[in-house]
């Protein structure tokens, strides 16, 4: 879910085709897409604690010991990029 571009309001998920998700804002009613990373529930542009992504990925993984590696290979394939305080989503 993210802000609307025309009025801040907040986008109701519509679904997504791809790697693009479809929104529509529930204040003026427009229709907005927005990019979606490879890396699961992370949207591009944005920075990530390693709690962020624990609390998004987390319900996947049996121990803490699986998460880091895949978040390391999300960095390998280039969906995320180390950056200070955590990881920002870049594809
Ligand atoms: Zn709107």
């Amino acid at each position: 879910m993210s802000e609307c571009p025309a009025c801040s309001g907040e986008g109701d998920e519509m679904g997504k085709l791809g790697l693009i998700l479809w929104q529509r804002c529930r204040a003026c009613g427009m229709e907005f897409s927005q990019r979606v990373s490879k890396a699961p529930g992370l949207v591009i542009g944005q920075t990530y604690t390693y709690e962020q992504i624990k609390a998004e990925w987390g319900g996947h993984f049996a121990n803490d010991i699986e998460l880091p590696v895949s978040i390391q290979a999300y960095v390998d394939k280039g969906a995320l990029k180390k950056v200070k305080g955590g990881w920002e989503c870049i594809g």
